[in-house]
C-alpha cells in the first residue's frame, strides 16, 4: 500500500470557521492537559500514565463539541513524541514533548476516514465529521481506487484555510515490454512540447482572448492617475488596478488547468514518456531567443504534474541528460551535424527530412527507452 497526501483549498463558511477555531483551541487543550498530567505523574511516581481525551471531558466540557476524533489523534501524536523521546535507538532523537502555545502553534487538526464520514462530494466540496460540507478547489481528483484514510485542516498565518487528505492505495507497476505505448517529449518555447508522433501540446490557444483582454485593461490602468511614479494613486487607478489583477489570476488558473488537462492525457494514454532534463533557469537567460516565453508556459511546472501522475499510475517517467545532443541527431540514421536556431527542418545527407522539434523527440524517445533497458 502506498500513501499520497493531496492538499486543497478550503473556503468555509463563516459557522464552519467558528468550529476549526474552536477544534484547533481544543486539540491544544487536550496536548498541554496529558502532558501537564503524564510530567506531575511522572515526578510522583516515577512511572508513566496513560491518558486519554475522555479523562478531561467532565472538567472541560467544550472538548465534547468538537470532533473526538481530532483530540483522539493529539492523544496518539503525544504519545508518539513521547516514544521518539525515550527511544534510545533511534538516530534522530525528538527532545521532550513541549507544551503548545496559543501564539506559536501551527493551528490544524487530523481526523480519520470512518466509512465516508470524510469524503470529496460533487468534485467542490469536502465532507468532514461534525462540520459537514466544506467548500474546496479541487484541484485534483484521486484516481477511482484511492481510499480517504484521514484529512488534515490547517490554518496558515494569513488567514487561509487548507485540507490535506491523505489517501492509501495499492499500487501496480507496469511491466515493461515491446507493447509498451511510448512518447517523447521535446520542449518547445513557442508552445509546450511537440511530441515523437508529431503532435504539439500547446497552452496558447487556451487564453488567448484573456489575454487580449489583459492588454486592453492594462491600456486602461496606465491611463488612470496613478499609473505614473511618484504619483498619488488615484480611487480609479486601484480599483482597475483590482480587474488587472482579477485577470491575472484567471489566466494562471487556467493554464494550470490546462496543464493538468494535458499531462492527465499524456499519463493515461502513455506507459512510457520521456522527456529531456531541463535547466529552466540557464533556458530563460540564454540559447533559446525568448527567456519570457520559457519561463511563462509552464513546461517545468508541466513535468512535475506529469512525474507524479505517471508515478501513481506505476507507470514510466524517464528524463533523458539535458547534455544529449537531441536536436542535433537524425532520428533515421544517427548522423549528427549542427542546426541554428533558425533551421526549422532537420535535413539529412541520408535523405532524411523532419521539423526540428519532431526529430527531436524522436531521438528523446528512443534515448529514454535505451535508459530504460539499462536501468
Ligand atoms: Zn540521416
Amino acid at each position: 500500500m502506498v500513501n499520497r497526501a493531496i492538499k486543497y483549498r478550503a473556503y468555509p463558511t463563516t459557522e464552519q470557521e467558528v468550529i476549526f477555531a474552536k477544534t484547533f483551541g481544543c486539540c491544544r487543550k487536550v496536548w498541554n492537559l496529558m502532558l501537564s498530567d503524564k510530567i506531575t505523574y511522572y515526578r510522583t511516581t516515577g512511572e508513566s500514565l496513560q491518558t486519554t481525551p475522555a479523562m478531561y471531558k467532565k472538567d472541560y466540557v467544550f472538548l465534547k463539541e468538537v470532533d473526538s476524533l481530532a483530540l483522539a489523534n493529539v492523544q496518539m501524536n503525544l504519545q508518539k513524541a513521547y516514544k521518539n523521546c525515550f527511544d534510545k535507538k533511534r538516530k534522530k532523537r525528538n527532545g521532550f514533548p513541549k507544551f503548545k502555545s496559543r501564539k506559536h502553534t501551527r493551528k490544524s487538526y487530523t481526523t480519520n476516514n470512518q466509512k465516508g464520514t470524510v469524503a470529496i462530494v460533487d468534485n467542490k466540496y469536502i465532507k468532514l465529521p461534525k462540520i459537514g460540507l466544506v467548500k474546496a478547489v479541487i484541484h485534483r481528483q484521486p484516481e477511482a481506487d484511492w481510499i480517504i484514510k484521514s484529512a488534515t485542516v490547517s490554518q496558515e498565518s494569513d488567514g487561509t484555510f487548507y485540507i490535506s487528505i491523505l489517501f492509501e492505495y495499492e499500487k501496480n507497476i507496469v511491466k515493461i515490454s515491446k507493447s509498451n505505448n511510448v512518447i517523447g517529449l521535446d520542449y518547445k518555447s513557442d508552445g509546450l512540447y511537440m511530441d515523437s508522433n508529431g503532435n504539439i501540446g500547446s497552452n496558447h490557444k487556451y487564453y488567448k482572448e484573456s489575454h487580449k483582454k489583459l492588454a486592453r485593461e492594462q491600456r486602461k490602468l496606465s491611463r488612470k492617475v496613478g499609473s505614473k511614479k511618484n504619483q498619488i494613486k488615484s480611487n480609479n487607478y486601484l480599483k482597475q488596478l483590482k480587474k488587472v489583477n482579477k485577470i491575472h489570476r484567471h489566466i494562471a488558473n487556467q493554464r494550470l488547468d490546462n496543464l493538468h488537462k494535458l499531462s492527465t492525457e499524456i499519463a493515461n494514454q502513455y506507459d512510457v514518456v520521456c522527456v529531456e532534463s531541463l535547466d529552466m533557469k540557464a533556458m530563460s537567460n540564454k540559447g533559446f531567443g525568448n527567456g519570457k516565453a520559457t519561463l511563462d508556459n509552464g513546461y517545468g511546472l508541466f513535468l512535475n504534474m506529469l512525474e507524479y501522475k505517471l508515478f501513481d499510475k506505476g507507470k514510466y517517467f524517464i528524463k533523458v541528460d539535458k547534455w544529449y545532443p537531441s536536436s542535433q541527431l537524425c532520428s533515421c540514421c544517427g548522423n549528427r551535424k549542427k542546426l541554428t536556431l533558425t533551421d526549422r527542418v532537420y535535413k539529412c545527407d541520408c535523405g532524411f527530412k523532419l521539423d526540428r522539434d519532431y526529430n527531436a523527440a524522436i531521438n528523446i524517445k528512443n534515448e529514454g527507452l535505451r535508459l530504460l533497458e539499462v536501468a
